[in-house]
């Protein structure tokens, strides 16, 4: 059997990674500001992590979802306490697209409606309704063309407006759009998005699979808005590399049994690789940390010649690049040793562990003008 070729690979196979770093068979070390998509949020192999999660695979691994696991238990109410969401419920799953897609359910069984809004350049997976609502054609077969969504563009109050009826079942919004290249929503469209689904009996979905979990230096990025959504969906950092998303889930939402469902969701692995992150994101401070390192790289950034807008909270991070530098983030792979992701069309995308230090900062920044440099120095000639 071959494998399914649907991946772009680098011709790079790593071996071990620790922290910021990876090392590939060859021996090369990378410095990793990709974080494998924004997953690795307490640094690869953190060694609480890699203890907690070999304690347990000696204790039980996995049981189903019928008996009682007190590690789920525990993982709700840190993960209550620590997102300042405490008298919420929380679902859990597999990954970023499952959490969404069992949103969505959630809100067409509260609602009985089943009209959807989302927004232009949105991404929230690839399981039926969450590509429906993923705000791209190509990825959508004609099986997941059935659902009744309604895209509007990003910050366009007069649109949303236009748009929102007491038939929507849901608005589902990312904290800030990955995939879409760094794209923030304004305060003011999300705290109006909030009133208006409130109003009409709508319910609010923020999708938090890649803004969340301290990336952009609060827990999740709808907090700098202030409003407090019905649904808010997670995963990536949730596990730091082990498979678990969730869905955060207002007190107001009733459950019946048999509602939801999944057979591995929040096994017992899946729950300790989610506390230890919790517990490590606490004793280091790392929301801090994005912060500050988030910061200075943009503020660095801003300054560099070439480089075009810079945008982003935290340590989740986007800047455009003219034409000229189309093959930057392959040069800074294969020349300097930095893992970077992109968005179309020409957006670098920094999304490293929340551990990143100031010294990595600096060293990218470094590497990154001695790139401008060289085609500076072309365009010169
Ligand atoms: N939602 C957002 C905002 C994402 O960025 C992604 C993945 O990139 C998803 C959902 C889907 O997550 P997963 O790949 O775990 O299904």
């Amino acid at each position: 059997m071959t494998l399914f070729d649907v991946y772009a690979l680098f011709d790079i196979e790593p071996v071990k990674a620790r922290g910021s770093y990876i090392w590939d068979r060859k021996g090369n070390q990378y410095l990793d500001l990709y974080g494998g998509h924004a997953v690795i949020s307490i640094g690869h192999s953190h060694p609480h992590y890699v203890h907690a999660l070999k304690q347990q695979l000696d204790q039980i691994a996995y049981y189903s979802n019928s008996v009682k696991n007190p590690l789920q238990v525990r993982l709700a109410e840190k993960l209550g306490q620590m997102s300042g969401y405490p008298d919420y419920q929380l679902f859990l799953c597999n990954s970023g697209a499952e959490a969404n897609e069992n949103a969505l359910k959630l809100a067409s069984l509260v609602t009985g409606r089943k009209m959807v809004i989302a927004f232009s350049r949105a991404f929230h997976g690839r399981t039926s309704g969450a590509v429906a609502v993923t705000d791209n054609p190509k990825i959508q077969a004609p099986f997941n063309t059935g659902h009744a969504i309604s895209f509007v563009p990003l910050n366009d109050a007069g649109a949303f407006n236009e748009a929102l009826s007491d038939q929507v079942a849901a608005v589902i919004i990312e904290g800030i759009q990955g995939v879409g290249g760094i794209h923030l929503p304004e305060d003011s469209f999300l705290q109006l998005v909030a009133a208006q689904c409130a109003k009409n009996g709508t319910l609010l979905i923020l999708d938090e699979v890649q803004s969340g979990y301290g990336r952009t230096g609060k827990f999740f990025a709808h907090q700098y808005a202030g409003i407090r959504p019905d649904l808010i969906t997670t995963a990536k950092g949730m596990g730091n590399g082990f498979p678990i998303g969730g869905v955060l889930i207002a007190p107001g939402i009733k459950a019946w049994q048999g509602m939801l469902g999944t057979t591995f969701g929040g096994s017992y692995l899946a729950a300790t690789a989610g506390l230890s992150v919790l517990e490590v994101l606490e004793q280091e401070d790392l929301l801090e940390n994005a912060t500050r390192v988030g910061s200075f790289l943009m503020k660095e950034l801003s300054a560099l010649p070439l480089i075009g807008e810079v945008r982003g909270k935290g340590l989740m991070i986007g800047f455009d690049l003219p034409e000229a530098l189309s093959g930057l983030r392959m040069d800074l792979l294969t020349k300097h040793n930095i893992f970077t992701g992109d968005a179309k069309p020409r957006t670098i995308r920094l999304l490293p562990s929340l551990t990143l230090t100031m010294d990595q900062a600096s060293y990218f920044l470094e590497e990154l003008e001695e790139e401008l440099k060289l085609v500076t120095e072309a365009q010169q000639d």
